[in-house]
């Protein structure tokens, strides 16, 4: 699908100049880099893809579930460091040309979504908690009420996250996917497996959004060191990857 107005990313750990673990394309403020050098990186990534680094917004991302609409009046909110980030916020959506929404990520799953007739954009930020939620039913909705968002007109993208092979669970976790069948969770050994991406892509289905409009990424950050961050793998000293969503 051709859309010339739309702007999207998800980004890797390659092209930035963050050192030793956030090497080098580190975006998250919150991680313990140096903060110009977050900058410096957020910078490069809104000159390779076009857009003003100071109008993106971003939220402070809690594993919850809102998704909060924004204008020009947010723009700038997390752009320059984390405590102007909106509270609590794991999904932003707006329908404002130039804005910039980003999310960050080191195996949480990454969602983008627009509707191709509204051109209404979202990104959202769906860890475990966040996916077992809905969040990505609830951006619809939100979407819905407050944009005139269709889900039928949507298009969307699940981007790279911990993948099957490496998202090992145990039964508390596991048993907040068992609603979604034996396509996202199974037993492996005495552990349990869940697929993410496979849930998220139910939910969207779920909630309106034609499957052939879903394109899943299917590239794990665990397995894939020398490409991205991951939490799960390097522990509590990572990066962040973004996703990121705007329209021209
Ligand atoms: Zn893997």
């Amino acid at each position: 699908m051709d859309l010339p107005w739309l702007g999207h990313a998800f980004t890797t750990r390659l092209g930035g100049i963050s050192e030793g673990p956030f090497a080098t394309l580190n975006l998250g403020y919150t991680v313990g880099d140096v903060p110009e050098r977050v900058l410096a990186n957020r910078r490069l990534l809104a000159a390779a893809l076009g857009y003003d680094p100071a109008r993106t917004v971003a939220g402070r991302q809690v594993h919850g579930e809102k998704v909060a609409v924004v204008t020009m009046r947010e723009a700038g909110a997390g752009a320059f460091g984390p405590e102007t980030a909106l509270d609590a916020t794991d999904g932003l959506t707006t329908g404002e040309v130039g804005l910039a929404l980003l999310a960050f990520f080191a195996d949480c799953v990454p969602v983008l979504l627009a509707d191709t007739v509204k051109r209404v954009v979202a990104v959202v930020h769906a860890g475990w908690r966040g996916t077992a939620r809905e969040i990505v039913r609830r951006a619809l909705e939100v979407m819905a009420a407050n944009l005139q968002v269709v889900p039928a007109r949507c298009v969307a993208a699940i981007g790279p996250a911990i993948g099957p092979c490496c998202y090992e669970v145990d039964e508390p976790v596991a048993a907040a996917f068992r609603p979604w069948g034996e396509k996202v969770v199974w037993r492996r050994g005495n552990k349990w497996r869940v697929d993410l991406w496979e849930a998220n892509r139910q939910t969207l289905i779920a909630a309106g959004v034609p499957p052939e409009r879903i394109a899943v990424i299917r590239l794990c950050t665990c397995c894939h060191p020398e490409l991205f961050f991951s939490y799960r793998r390097d522990g509590v000293k990572t990066g962040r990857m973004a996703g990121v969503i705007f329209r021209r």
